[in-house]
Formats: C-alpha cells, structure tokens, sequence
C-alpha cells in the first residue's frame, strides 16, 4: 500500500487507543489502552464517533463457554468514520462515515446477488473471535496479548477494524446517535416486519415479546400501515411503552381467563393475525405465534432463539391443512448495503422514528452503567459516545 498518498499520518500504522475490554465473563468491563493492527486486504479501519449497547452483548459477556472467548472487545452497533483502508477497498474511502454490521454482505456470492436472501455464503454468520477474511486479530494489549473480536464488528474501542463486507457507507448527515442504532437491533425488527414478512396496510399483526427487538417490529409494521398491532408480554407495564410504538391492543400472557395467548388473538381477530412475530426466543411461543396466525396466509416470522438443541414440532396434518408460513429473519431479513441507506432516508423524511429507542445517553467511561441499565431492563437503547 502507497501510504504516502494518503492524508492520514497514521495510514498503514498500529494505533493506541483506549478500548473497553471484556477480561473474564460477567465482570465490568476494563478501558485499557490496545493496539489496533493497520487494516490488510479488503479490510478497512473505522473511528468509532459512538456505539449503543444490544442485548447479544450482554449475553455474550456473561457467557463462560465457548464461543465466548476473552479477553474480547465486544459491542457490534456503532457508526464511525473511516481513518484508513487497506488494498482492495474502492468502496469506502478514508474521511466516509460507516456503519458496521454482523452479518456481511459481499455483493458477491449467489445470496448476496439474489433479491431473495440476505444469508450471505461467503461469509456465513458465525460468532467468531477473528476477523472474516484472514481469522486473525487486529488488537493486543500492551502487553502484546492478542485481544478477541466479536461479531465482526468489535466497536467499545476507539478504533476498529471491519472487513469491506462488513461495513456500509451512509449520509453523513443523519446524526450519530440515531444512525448507530441501525447497525443491529431497530433494523432486525423494522426488517423483519417490512421485509421478512413484508407486512401490507390494513393488516393485522401480533408480536410476542415488547423488548426493543419487538417494539422494532411494532416501529415497522406502523410504518407498513398496519392498522392493528398486538402486543403479547408477561408484563403489563410493557403495553404502556408499546402504544408509543404503535401497538393498539395488549394480551397479558399470564392471565388470559384460562385460555391459551392463541385463543384469545383468533378471537380478538376473527380468525388469528395476519402476521404474527416471535421476539423472545421460545420455543413453546413460537408454536403459539403459529397458531395464532390465520389459516391460509398467515406468516410466523421468528427472531429469536431458544436454548441449543431445542426443537419444534407441529403436526403434519396442521401444517398441510392450515397452509400458514414459518419463516426465520437474522437481521429483518435486510441487505446491509442497500437496506441500511433506505432506512436512514426513511428516518430523514421522518417516517422511520429512531428518536424513541433512544432512551440514555452516556460518555465511554460510564459503559458499565450501559450494561447494569440493559440488564435491569431500564433501557431501550444507551448510546455510547466515544468522545464526549
Ligand atoms: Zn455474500
Ligand atoms: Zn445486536
């Protein structure tokens, strides 16, 4: 690389920066000063501006087994700006402003060409601790430890190294603090309702599960012209925060008068809900959402999941007879590179309402306090800011 050309004077140049790093499962998380590896071929290295915390980031810090791995940067929804490329970047350019995302999208295998899928094959979705391309790591201590990535992303740390497939470039002129929440959680759920499920206007929808994920869904299917949107949670409270986000109607899942979260939605519907959303990550709610759909062309779209190993079953002769669709949406079903940009317009002609996830915002210091927020379920989305 001709790093001469380029106006960035540590281009081509390990960086030190302070990172927050996840040392052992379930203890805070320690800023340190690290090292971030110039970016190699097809890799390009971002300037985090800020990043939001998402439930996976809990889970993976008080996960023990593999494929946790530590010590690991974690935090995979951010958006920041290009300080340098590596060889084999025209996509992006030093000074754009990116955002990262988990799941890749090379623009090049079958999947990533296809209209019809977003599972790219190149660089299917794993939960490594190695960059994509090289399965190596961009970060040490100052001890010279090598430090874990995680989701391909890694973005509580000043500086990251995201592979091209990883990363898209976005109008700089949508703020920070909104854009960033893009990245992951808002856009699996608005994605999964506009387009997994492709919701219509006039129809009806039922969502299992009002955590930020589900409130996403709910944020989509308004914006589809969904006339009537379902919420299903064990906590009542929820249905409060839920009519912000569109939801109309409310089923308490623990006190339904002795009949079953389906019975009641295929009363209140005439016949169950066009399209119904499993957001917990159950296996006994996603036979409910099932049913809870109508007959003939109702869709189950599942965003969660449950426990390793566990299954569902349904009986064959429903399945013939009741003609419904099951579908599973990693990422809404969303193609980052094109998806991404059309939301963030969405949000510009205000259609798309980002402001309300926002719920905290905190300096990088205080990402522990992120953490005891999320875990508490104090919060729907703490924005980080890197340089506050
Ligand atoms: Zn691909
Ligand atoms: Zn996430």
């Amino acid at each position: 690389m001709d790093n001469e050309n380029l106006p960035s004077i540590i281009a081509g140049k390990p960086i030190r920066c302070r990172a927050a790093i996840c040392r052992a499962p379930g203890e805070p998380l320690v800023i340190e000063e690290i090292t971030v590896d110039p970016p190699k071929s097809h890799e390009v290295r971002v300037r985090i501006i800020c990043t939001s915390l998402c439930y996976s980031d809990v889970t993976f810090w008080k996960m023990k087994d593999f494929p946790a791995v530590f010590p690991r940067i974690l935090g995979h929804e951010a958006i920041g700006i290009v300080e340098s490329v590596g060889e084999n970047v025209i996509e992006v350019a030093e000074g754009d402003i990116v955002i990262p995302h988990f799941l890749a999208d090379c623009m090049e295998c079958a999947d990533c060409k296809s209209k019809k899928s977003n599972l790219c094959s190149m660089f299917p979705f794993k939960v490594s601790p190695w960059m994509p391309r090289y399965q190596t790591s961009r970060f040490k201590d100052l001890k010279g430890e090598t430090i874990h990535h995680f989701l391909s992303v890694s973005s509580f740390t000043e500086y990251t190294v995201v592979d091209i497939a990883h990363v898209v470039k976005v109008d700089p002129a949508v703020p920070p603090n909104r854009a960033c929440l893009l990245s992951c959680g808002v856009s699996t759920g608005v994605g999964a309702a506009w387009r997994t499920a492709n919701v219509e206007a006039g129809t009806t929808v039922a969502i299992f599960g009002l955590g930020s994920i589900g409130l996403a869904v709910a944020e989509g299917a308004r914006i589809c012209g969904a006339t009537r949107i379902i919420g299903v949670d064990v906590n009542p409270e929820k249905f409060e925060i839920g009519k912000m986000f569109g939801v109309t109607d409310f089923v308490h899942s623990k006190n339904c008068g002795g009949k079953s979260v389906s019975q009641v939605i295929i009363e209140m519907t005439d016949g169950g809900a066009d399209y119904c959303f499993e957001c917990v990550g159950l296996a006994s709610l996603v036979h409910e959402a099932y049913a809870s759909c109508r007959k003939g062309w109702g869709k189950t779209i599942v965003l969660g999941v449950d426990k390793p190993g566990s299954q569902l079953r349904f009986s064959s002769f429903e399945v013939l007879h009741h003609g419904k669709v099951l579908m599973g949406s990693l990422f809404g079903g969303l193609k980052a590179k094109s998806d991404i940009p059309i939301l963030l317009k969405r949000y510009m002609d205000k259609e798309l309402e980002l402001d309300k996830f926002v719920t905290h915002e905190m300096r990088f210091e205080d990402i522990n306090k992120a953490f005891d927020l999320l875990k508490e379920g104090k919060c729907l989305r703490c924005v980080i800011w890197m340089d506050k």
